[in-house]
């Protein structure tokens, strides 16, 4: 999509420090990162938020897990644990409107954003 800075990043139109990349899934690193590690994932596909998820997307959503679960093991954060958030509209505080799990790891995040 023309205006997205999600779908711009997956163009390389905008720079970003990638971790994974495949077909239809980029993660990189979070711009304002909010703990020590936060990385954002997200489809390939323009998908504008949860609420926007088709049937035909569900299998996407469980290949993002699976990235996520493979970054924790290769970056070293998943024996310790990591929160998955995702925002979604306006009330969820959601800003950029391409579906994405931040991924943040690093610090104690018991009591931070649930
Ligand atoms: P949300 O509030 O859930 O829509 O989160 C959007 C996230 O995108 C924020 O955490 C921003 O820091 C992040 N972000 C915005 N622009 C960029 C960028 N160019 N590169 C990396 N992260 C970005
Ligand atoms: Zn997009």
């Amino acid at each position: 999509m023309e205006d997205c800075i999600f779908c711009k990043i997956i163009k390389g139109e905008i720079p970003s420090k990638k971790f994974y990349e495949d077909d239809e899934i980029l993660a990189f690193d979070n711009i304002n990162p909010v703990a020590p590690i936060h990385i954002l994932v997200i489809p390939k596909k323009h998908i504008p938020s949860v609420a926007h998820l088709e049937k035909e997307d569900e299998a996407i959503v469980g290949k993002i897990y699976g990235v996520i679960n493979k970054l924790a093991e290769e970056m070293g954060f998943k024996e310790k644990g990591f929160k998955v958030v995702v925002n979604c509209g306006k009330d969820g505080g959601q800003e950029v409107m391409h579906l994405h799990f931040h991924v943040l790891a690093g610090e104690d995040l018991c009591k931070k954003f649930t």
